[in-house]
């Protein structure tokens, strides 16, 4: 969800010790963890210094559990127990998860798949855990205490299970989740885009396994992810494999056997790597029955031999453009993520399309578990160094409002607004006399009542009896910092008043919130149409009871070719706001309401002479 900074002058760094809080990316391919220290971002390192985790979890026979580098140093004698990628699984059923190949032994389990290892039958939650477990111990370790939570960062376009499933895989490993952080927003976070700029930035994401292109649209310091493409089945392995193919055909090798594919790969993926600062790299692995094989490789020829790969993520890149209704040269800036944004060719591509550098200052494949240490530093409540004091909040992530007459929405708190927020709105009643009034509460982007989302419904009573359109009754939406939503309605002459607590933000999944965005963007046409025809005929409706009631109070003040025609007025005005055509009764209206100006003008009349009788001159005014 986007996320909002604001300054808050008031408040001073306090002296308490600082509460330790962590970023930390659970990749595919990699994981890491950072925090910030001495006011800085930094990724954790291990013991050994490297600060990538290889997401690998291994189970052994003996009930023990290998995880990082030991585990896949075995994936290729011990495949179907060493879990590699397991961030596909993550809330997803068997028809997803046996959708790319893989050794896994899978079990069907309602909700989400389970994998049967040599120590018993594991959910992709429990081996996530195991990831989670090591960098929660690693950032102990290094920053010397307990940690009070975590922002673990997910892919933009994860679904609620997806994002439920994370969630539940920190809880196992002890880690108190602050929040859930779009990866391309992380990243953004990192290069201190929200501090700085205004405008719609790209983030360009190729990972071992997967490619990301999110659009991000900064306004105010809030980011709004408003459009995301990719492919799930292209990464760096892709790169590796082709360097891969390469050496079998320069070795005349055929089919290789598994354990001899799997030490071929990683030599490509170690002579990929290499070329990334090197002309020319070797592939060497030892092959059964060969011995030690190497072939040498140049970068230009690496180029050529993953062209279409990088055109691939190139064209992804201009299709979510095109979805977005973006040019090229309306991105301010694109930031690169992921390992694989190593490659110098990735890098000129990206720079060709976009008419201009990408960012790359920062570790691609460490940006964004800094993006999140930085969120996770303010979320404990540390506040930065250099003595800006910066809360993060949540926005709204659907507008507020509430139906008015003829199941039209008004919306009182509009999306994006950054919560705690409250806004009041003042609304009449409708019929003479009327003392009580039902409040529905309403959350969505249309323009109908029908088409959003129902939240709360609640009656003020004791509203004192007044002429429709006098009584003034304010109605006053508050969320505080939780997102809980509270509504209260007040009469504002002799102060009646009722309340309701609605809990939004929680009602609505991720999806459901995508799907209603993706509607209210898709229908704003068709819900204009529809508004203006419903305000018309609400329209219509109160200026017919109006005339009905002025006709009965005082209709003797007219001829009968007067009535008659009035009559008249109000038939083909009844007869139009049957229609769908809302000029057609807007014309209606204004020629009825024309047809009675006299009659108006008499009652006035009338009712000032009622007024005045037996009253002295002196007495008025
Ligand atoms: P994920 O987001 O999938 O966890 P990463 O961002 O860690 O993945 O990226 C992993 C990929 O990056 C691997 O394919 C790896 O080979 C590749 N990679 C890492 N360093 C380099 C490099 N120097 N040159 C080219 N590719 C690299
Ligand atoms: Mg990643």
């Amino acid at each position: 969800m986007a996320l909002l900074q604001i300054s808050e002058p008031g408040m001073s760094p306090e002296p308490h010790q600082r509460r330790l809080a962590v970023g930390i990316d659970l990749g595919t391919t990699n994981s890491l963890v950072a925090a910030v220290r001495s006011g800085v971002a930094e990724a954790l390192p291990d013991e050994l210094g490297r600060p990538l985790l290889p997401s690998v979890v291994r189970y052994l026979a003996d009930g023990s559990v290998e995880v990082g580098h030991v585990a896949w140093e075995c994936a290729s004698e011990d495949p179907r127990n060493t879990i590699v990628s397991v961030k596909r699984y993550m809330g997803r059923g068997l028809a997803d998860a046996t959708r790319h190949p893989s050794p896994y032994d899978f079990v069907d389990a309602p909700g989400m798949v389970r994998l049967r290892t040599v120590s018993g039958e594991r959910s992709p939650v429990e081996v996530s855990a195991e990831i989670l477990k090591v960098l929660r111990a690693r950032a102990e370790a290094s920053l010397g205490g307990e940690l009070v939570g975590a922002v673990i960062t997910v892919p933009a376009y994860f679904d609620d299970a997806q994002r439920q499933a994370t969630k539940d895989a920190a809880r196992l490993a002890g880690l108190d989740v602050l929040r859930l952080l779009n990866e391309p927003t992380a990243a953004a976070i990192a290069y201190g885009l929200d501090n700085a700029s205004e405008g719609v930035y790209a983030v360009y994401d190729l990972g071992g396994g997967t490619f990301d292109i999110s659009i991000l649209r900064l306004t105010k310091g809030v980011f709004e992810v408003i459009a995301t493409g990719g492919d799930t089945a292209l990464g760096g392995d892709d790169f590796d494999r082709r360097l891969a193919e390469a050496f079998v055909e320069a070795n005349g090798l055929g089919t290789l056997a598994p354990d001899d594919l799997r030490r071929v790969l990683k030599a490509a993926r170690l002579a990929k790597e290499s070329l990334s600062t090197h002309p020319e790299a070797r592939i060497e692995a030892p092959i059964a029955g060969r011995g030690m094989l190497a072939t040498p490789v140049t970068a230009e020829r690496f180029h050529a031999l993953t062209a279409d790969l990088l055109d691939r993520t190139l064209d992804t890149v201009r299709r979510t453009l095109r979805d977005a209704g973006l040019a090229v040269s309306q991105v301010a800036g694109v930031v690169m993520v992921g390992g694989a944004t190593r490659m110098p060719q990735v890098r000129a591509a990206i720079g060709a399309l976009f008419g201009k550098p990408p960012l790359v200052d920062l570790d691609p494949d460490k940006v964004v578990a800094l993006g999140a240490a930085v969120q996770a530093n303010l979320l404990a409540g540390n506040r930065s160094a250099d003595g800006e004091d910066w809360l993060l909040l949540d926005v709204i992530p659907l507008s507020l409002g509430l139906e008015t007459m003829g199941g039209l929405v008004e919306k009182v708190i509009p999306r994006n607004a950054t919560i705690p927020v409250a806004r009041a709105q003042e609304f009449t009643t409708y019929k003479d006399g009327q003392t009580a009034m039902a409040i529905h509460v309403v959350q969505g982007e249309r323009e109908l009542v029908a088409d959003c989302r129902s939240l709360a419904r609640f009656e003020l009573r004791g509203i004192p009896p007044m002429a429709a359109g006098a009584a003034r009754i304010r109605v006053t939406f508050q969320v505080d910092a939780d997102g809980l939503l509270s509504v209260t309605a007040r009469e504002q002459s002799q102060g009646v008043e009722a309340s309701i607590a609605v809990k939004p933000s929680y009602g609505l999944s991720d999806d459901e919130i995508a799907r209603m965005l993706q509607e209210s963007f898709g229908t704003a046409e068709v819900d204009m149409k529809a508004r203006a025809l419903r305000e018309q005929q609400v329209e219509a409706d109160r200026l017919l009871a109006a005339t009905q009631v002025a006709l009965d109070a005082d209709g003797d003040l007219l001829e009968p070719a007067e009535r008659d025609a009035i009559a008249a007025a109000m038939r083909e005005l009844k007869a139009a706001s049957q229609g769908d055509d809302p000029r057609a009764i807007e014309s209606r209206i204004s020629a009825l309401a024309h047809g009675t100006e006299d009659f108006a003008a008499r009652r006035m009349d009338r009712a000032v002479r009622r007024a005045l009788a037996g009253r002295r001159l002196d007495e008025i005014g």
